[in-house]
């Protein structure tokens, strides 16, 4: 890890000096050393601020979007951050040209609430960033141990009415304090539809009904586009397995249109594209 930050503080006092990129969007000192925050370096000076250890688990993809179009940046990536960054490419809110890819390749992150390392359960688990344009170390092996799908197993063999009372129970716990959205790389619509007031979409206020509203919308808003990064999970303060639902949605996705989301620049999202071969499922 160590060395992963020093390559990261070299690769960005190098582009900062040279001009190439505005800012450099990495990881900082939080108030402890389990707590680092997100951080945007802007000075060459900045730089010293940089840190990188198994706690960096933020998505920095999630901050692209609050900067003006042309905006030269450098973010540093982790897999499902990269993935979070081609799905934005796809649906053109960055530009490839405008932006330095920094790839981390890791063994495991560690989720600060549980203190274990961050697994297939709770994200798509790949080691590597898909795409990068400089890569902070070597390339790390793929973990052999089943599919990021399995965890889903004891919802799917629930029947409807075990399944419906998991999910009433779970959701009337939400407070609707948004640190999912917040977190997550993908939801950047602004004014986001349970914000606005004309029309108005949904109550605001938590209750069950308006909170499956709220969540139902955004599962089906991210239906073809959730990279499965788990930060929506993790930043939840009422612990909600949000990623069982993402997952869900994905596993579906992936069975019905054989996509993956965020895998390839070259692909357009499952929900944009048609195939004569697609399958009617998703009418049933
Ligand atoms: S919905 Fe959650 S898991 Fe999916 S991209 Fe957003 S933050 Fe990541
Ligand atoms: S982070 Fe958790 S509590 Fe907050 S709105 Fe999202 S699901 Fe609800």
């Amino acid at each position: 890890m160590k060395d992963i930050e020093n390559r990261l503080k070299q690769e960005a006092k190098r582009l900062l000096e040279s001009g190439d990129v505005e800012v450099v969007l990495a990881y900082g000192r939080g108030y402890d050393e389990k707590h680092p925050m997100p951080y945007a370096a802007k000075t060459v000076s900045d730089v010293d601020n940089i840190i990188f250890d198994e706690y960096c688990t933020f998505n920095m993809t999630r901050y692209l979007t609050e900067y003006p179009s042309g905006t030269k940046i450098a973010v540093a990536v982790k897999s499902c951050d990269s993935r979070a960054l081609i799905v934005l490419m796809q649906e053109e809110k960055v530009k490839r040209e405008d932006i330095v890819i920094l790839g981390i390749p890791y063994r495991y992150m560690i989720d600060v609430k549980t203190g274990k390392a961050i697994d297939k359960n709770t994200t798509c688990d790949l080691p590597n960033p898909v795409l990068y344009d400089i890569l902070l170390g070597d390339e790390v092996p793929e973990h052999s141990d089943g599919s990021p799908y399995d965890v889903l197993k004891e919802l799917e063999e629930m029947d409807n009415d075990a399944r419906w009372e998991f999910w009433s129970k779970e959701f009337s716990k939400c407070i609707r304090c948004y640190a999912c959205r917040k977190a997550c790389p993908m939801c950047y619509c602004d004014p986001c539809f349970v914000d606005q007031s004309q029309p108005r979409w949904a109550d605001k206020s938590p209750s069950l009904e308006s909170n499956l509203m709220f969540h139902l919308t955004r599962f089906y808003h991210l239906a073809g586009r959730c990279i499965d990064c788990g930060e929506c999970s993790r930043a939840c303060p009422m612990d909600i397995p949000l990623y069982l639902f993402h997952k869900k949605v994905s596993k579906e996705c992936e069975e019905m249109f054989d996509q993956v989301s965020g895998m390839s620049l070259d692909d357009k999202q499952v929900m944009v594209d048609f195939k004569m071969e697609d399958s009617d499922e998703i009418l049933l």
